[in-house]
């Protein structure tokens, strides 16, 4: 991924943290809900979740999101459906 396109990445709160609670190997609701409360003081979490959004990222955390919650994002309940009747 170009450089540029995630250059936001520096200034993220998580840079001190623990890559653990961010990509944990047994994820946990602690390890999620201490990852989520690192994001939701992050100045650039809009940039974050937009660029995870985007580029589909598949594991960890990001802009507060867990994997599960970024792919709900992307596709909500009955996307098929709809895209299919259009
Ligand atoms: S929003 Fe969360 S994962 Fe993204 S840079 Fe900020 S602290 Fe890190």
């Amino acid at each position: 991924m170009p450089l540029e396109e995630i250059g936001w990445l520096r200034r993220g709160a998580c840079r001190s943290s623990d890559p653990d609670l961010f990509f944990p190997l047994a994820p946990s609701p602690l390890q999620e809900a201490r990852a989520k409360a690192i994001c939701a003081g992050c100045q650039v979490m809009e940039e974050c979740r937009s660029y995870a959004l985007r580029a589909g990222e598949s594991e960890g955390i990001w802009g507060g999101l867990t994997a599960v919650e970024r792919r709900r994002t992307r596709f909500p309940a009955g996307w098929r459906n709809s895209a299919a009747a259009s």
